[in-house]
This record gives structure tokens, C-alpha cells and sequence, in this order.
């Protein structure tokens, strides 16, 4: 059968929270998930580096056990998928979710790229990792421009231009860099973004000092092309050779999903929900996880947004 109590959009760390949270109720429910189980992890580069401890990552209570304090994505992948077996969460992956709309008996009724559902209770635990922000820049689309970066292999003996430098701009020179690329970081701001990993930041500041890896503060991309790449400096244009452009400038939430849901997005684009019980302007609907922050990916993480999973179990179940 195709109803359920609840329905929960993403198989991120938090959408499973919300899953184990139900069960724990006794709501029937399903997790609707568009790629591979906590698929923005899987995408994230194959060496990074959590900056949160294992604890922190932790969902259901389950230990998540490492010998470093800070997990990598190989070991976060393993311990969610881990986790998804011991609860035997209801997932269906590799199936999109295009619209959910309230009917007039006041059901949604969700419609995926497979198949129609309806449910009581709707989660939305999407994210923000598959809406990369551009640099609007003539070139972008050039294949050799990624705004996710996996495997430094890919780029040894490379010209290689970082655009950014937060904590996946730098991790991205840094380990080039030592695989044998010539890397050129090109940061908007004067200087490294505030949230880089604190145990790496004498790292890029030193290859920086030596000159090992090149950065231009103050400056901004203007075109790419095959060969090269148009960069404004405070000293004036310069053209430096290029075959790979790293742009690690962000991402954010899919508003325009958001919107379709009928979620009111205020102009600060941080979307509508109430702080107690995570429900959005539309009763039933409900936000979970990092897609609540809005622009400001900052501000939620695994730590501080799992809580929202009893939240919201909490006000269904009331
Ligand atoms: P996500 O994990 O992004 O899960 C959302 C899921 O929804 C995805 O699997 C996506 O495929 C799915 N989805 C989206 N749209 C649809 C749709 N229409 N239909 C079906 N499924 C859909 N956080 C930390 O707490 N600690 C860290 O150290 C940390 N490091 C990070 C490093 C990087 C490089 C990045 C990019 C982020 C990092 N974060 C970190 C933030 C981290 O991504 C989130 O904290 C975590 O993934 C949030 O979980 P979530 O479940 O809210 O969202």
C-alpha cells in the first residue's frame, strides 16, 4: 500500500533521525530518497574530513565508533548505512519526489518520479548540497569546471585555480597541491574564510607564506577558457593557464522545490517554519535538517539539527 502516516523527503543523516524517531512513535512512514543512502555524504571528496567528533554525528543513539576524534566520509558512510540496517528503515532509494500537494480531505498526496504516495505528514530533509552557487562567469559550463570536488588524483601535474577559500576550497588546494598540481586560489575576500578547520589553517597559511600554492585575495574569475583563465586582481587583469577550475563558492537549499511544496520563502530566503515544532506554514508539512538554515548553510549541522526529528514526531504524535 502507498499511504503512510508520514512521508520523509531525503535520506540525509536527518531524514534518518526522523525515520528512527517514527518508528520509535509506531507511525507507519517512508523515507523518499533522489540518490544512494545519505547520498550528499557519498558525494562529498573521497579524503575529507569531518570538522564534527564521531559523537556529534551520531543518530539514534547508535555509537559511532572511530579511532581519530574526527571521522572521515568513508567511515560516515559506512556507520549511516550501518545504522539504516540496524533499524530497518523503510527507504526507497533512487526516486525523486517532483511535488507534494495537500488534497481536499486534507491528505498530501506526493508524487515521485516512480509512483504516487499519500500520507498524513510530510518531512522535508533535502538539504542544501545539490544547488551549487555560481559565478554566472562565461566559461562555467566548460566540462573542465566542477563545483564538486572528489579526488585530488584526477588533477596531478595540473594548472589547477581553487576558486574559495572556506573549508572545501582549501581542503581542495591542499590536496592537489600534494598530489603535484600548480594551484592558483582565486578568493573573493582578503583573506581565508573564518570557518576553515582550525587544525588546517596553519597548513594553507604556510603553503601560501612558501608560495607552494598561489592565492590571490581580492579577486575574482571573469571567464574561463580551454586554456586559461581571465582573473581581476587588485593589480589589474591577469590571464594565467588552465586545465581545471575547482569552484568551491557554496551551495543552497532548492528554493524553487520549496516553493512548489507551498513553504513561504520570505526575501531572506531562509524558509518558514515554526521553532518548536518545525512545522512550515502548511499544516503537516514539516522541515527537518539543514534545509531549514536557508542561505545561511552555516548555521545548522548534523549536531544541532538532529533534535529535530523528536520535534517533529513529538507534534504529529500530539
Ligand atoms: P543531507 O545530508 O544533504 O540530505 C538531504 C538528502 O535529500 C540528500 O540525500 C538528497 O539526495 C535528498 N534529496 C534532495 N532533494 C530530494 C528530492 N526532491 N527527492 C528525494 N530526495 C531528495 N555537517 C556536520 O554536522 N559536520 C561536518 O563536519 C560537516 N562537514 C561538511 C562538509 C562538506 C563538504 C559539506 C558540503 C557539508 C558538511 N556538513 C557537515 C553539512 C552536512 O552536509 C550536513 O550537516 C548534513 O549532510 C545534513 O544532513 P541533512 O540530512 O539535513 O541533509
Amino acid at each position: 500500500q502507498n499511504h503512510y502516516d508520514v512521508l520523509i523527503i531525503g535520506a540525509g543523516p536527518i531524514g534518518m533521525a526522523c525515520a528512527i524517531e517514527a518508528q520509535k512513535a509506531n507511525l507507519s512512514y517512508v523515507i523518499v530518497e533522489k540518490g544512494a543512502l545519505v547520498n550528499s555524504l557519498f558525494n562529498y571528496p573521497v579524503f575529507m574530513t569531518f570538522f564534527s567528533t564521531s559523537q556529534k554525528l551520531e543518530i539514534g543513539r547508535v555509537p559511532f565508533v572511530t579511532i581519530s576524534p574526527k571521522p572521515n566520509r568513508n567511515e560516515a558512510v559506512e556507520y549511516y548505512r550501518r545504522v539504516a540496517e540496524k533499524f530497518e528503515l523503510n527507504i526507497h532509494l533512487f526516486e525523486t519526489v517532483n511535488q507534494v500537494v495537500k488534497n481536499e480531505q486534507g491528505v498530501f498526496e506526493i508524487t515521485t518520479s516512480k509512483t504516487i504516495y499519500t500520507s498524513g505528514n510530510v518531512i522535508v530533509a533535502t538539504g542544501f548540497y545539490d544547488v551549487p552557487l555560481l559565478m554566472n562567469v562565461p566559461g562555467e559550463d566548460l566540462p573542465k569546471v566542477t563545483h564538486y570536488y572528489k579526488d585530488p588524483h584526477l588533477y596531478a601535474f595540473q594548472n589547477v585555480v581553487v576558486v574559495g577559500a572556506n573549508n572545501s576550497g582549501v581542503d581542495a588546494a591542499l590536496e592537489t597541491y600534494r598530489k603535484g598540481a600548480n594551484v592558483t586560489m582565486v578568493v573573493r575576500s582578503g583573506e581565508l574564510g573564518p570557518h576553515v578547520k582550525y587544525w588546517v589553517r596553519p597548513d594553507i597559511q604556510n603553503r601560501i607564506k612558501e608560495g607552494e600554492i598561489k592565492a590571490l585575495f581580492n579577486s575574482e574569475l571573469l571567464e574561463i577558457r580551454e586554456g586559461e583563465v581571465d582573473v581581476k586582481t587588485p593589480d589589474g587583469l591577469m590571464t594565467i593557464p588552465n586545465d581545471f577550475v575547482i569552484a568551491m563558492t557554496g551551495y543552497q537549499p532548492d528554493f524553487s522545490m520549496l516553493r512548489k511544496f507551498g513553504i513561504d520563502l520570505p526575501e531572506s530566503l531562509c524558509p518558514f517554519y515554526n521553532e518548536e515544532t518545525m512545522e512550515t506554514n502548511v499544516k503537516g508539512l514539516y522541515l527537518a535538517g539543514v534545509v531549514c538554515g536557508g542561505l545561511d548553510t552555516h548555521k545548522l549541522f548534523i549536531e544541532n539539527s538532529r533534535v529535530h526529528a523528536e520535534m517533529i514526531v513529538k507534534n504529529i504524535v500530539s
